[in-house]
């Protein structure tokens, strides 16, 4: 457990001091991305801070309902405004990843920017690309952290709707809501002061987990008959999906999400995979019960990494190529499942 009071002092003179706060996401952000960045944003515009939002690229229809998305600028579509914003910010606050490289294309101008940087983030391993970094791995989310620091300076606890609603959404999501993950006991008191501002969970549930097209439905059911293969000698199985599997089914971004965890309930799997064909690479997704260090078998064979039971890497190569070396990495890691 990490003593979070220790970053009051620096964070409260950073807050107050800042001219024009910038608040980035990462890369293909998830719903815990999105919502300790709205989450931020909706404390700071409560105080009458001047606050910008930007995503690298960007975000799945999941996520476009919450209070603020549309505040929201994507770099790659709107390069000009973002770059502006980046060089006006005299503070950025970056959340939710600690690789540089999670900035995607917008890296170079964020590195560059002679704004004061903070990373928040609950990963492993930060790198050092921030003045102020501040990672805590025992926390489910970033939301739940971000939240935490907020009302340290805050000097008390913080709340509003539209702040409940998005610190909600990065809890859920990350925790597969309230099924894995580092949640706690303080977690469900956080949760209780969300709930009572008044949001509707059941509604915030339909709008992140029941709000599929037909089409993607139909891609987990192929997914799961066709592309996917148990290795019952090294507890593990994994699931690859090619380009035209994708195309056939109308894929569109975020259909996939999920779909590692689900051989993970089969019964004694304790290791699984995703390989999603992109145009010049292979994205990997791995899930692990129990104590398979998933993040470092991200790191070690796919230049990835994340959390323990949840990572993820890539490797540019064919589809069979990347399964044929799946395959030998886990022959080599036989010993530990
Ligand atoms: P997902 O499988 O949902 O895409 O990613 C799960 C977790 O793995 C993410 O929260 C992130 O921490 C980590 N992750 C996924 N892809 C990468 C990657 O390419 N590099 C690194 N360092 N981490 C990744
Ligand atoms: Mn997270």
């Amino acid at each position: 457990m990490i003593d979070l009071s220790k970053y009051t002092k620096e964070l409260s003179k950073l807050f107050s001091t800042a001219g024009n706060i910038l608040i980035i996401c990462h890369i293909n952000p998830d719903g815990d991305s999105v919502g300790a960045q709205l989450a931020l944003y909706h404390y700071f515009k409560s105080k009458g801070k001047s606050v910008s939002l930007m995503a690298p690229n960007n975000l799945q229809e999941f996520l476009k309902w919450m209070d603020g998305v549309d505040d929201i600028n994507i770099f790659i579509k709107d390069r000009k405004k973002c770059r502006t914003l980046i060089e006006n910010a005299d503070l950025i606050v970056m959340v939710d990843f600690n690789q540089p490289n999670r900035l995607g294309e917008s890296e170079e101008p964020v590195l560059a920017s002679k704004a004061k940087k903070i990373v928040i983030d609950h990963h492993l391993n930060p790198e050092n690309f921030a003045d102020l970094i501040i990672s805590d791995p025992t926390k489910c989310s970033t939301s739940e952290l971000v939240h935490e620091l907020i009302c340290n300076v805050n000097g008390t606890v913080f709340m509003n709707r539209s702040y409940a609603e998005a610190l909600y959404v990065g809890i859920i999501t990350d925790t597969g809501n309230f099924e894995h993950g580092a949640y706690s006991s303080k977690t469900f008191r956080i949760v209780a002061d969300l709930l009572d501002t008044g949001i509707v969970k059941e509604e915030i549930i339909n709008l992140i987990y029941n709000n599929f097209s037909s089409d993607r439905i139909r891609l987990q059911g192929f997914a799961l008959n066709q592309r996917m293969v148990v290795l019952p000698e090294y507890r593990s199985a994994y699931i690859y999906l090619s380009k035209s599997d994708l195309k056939e089914y109308n894929h569109v971004k975020g259909d996939t999400e999920g779909f590692v965890n689900m051989p993970l309930s089969i019964k004694g799997i304790n290791f699984a995979a995703l390989f999603i064909e992109k145009d010049n690479f292979i994205k990997l997704s791995f899930r692990s019960k129990g104590k398979f260090p998933s993040n470092e078998f991200a790191s070690q064979y796919f230049s990835g990494g994340g959390h323990l039971n949840a990572s993820g890497g890539e490797y540019f190569d064919s589809l069979e190529n990347t399964i044929e070396y799946f395959l030998k990495a886990l022959k080599e890691n036989v010993w530990r499942f």
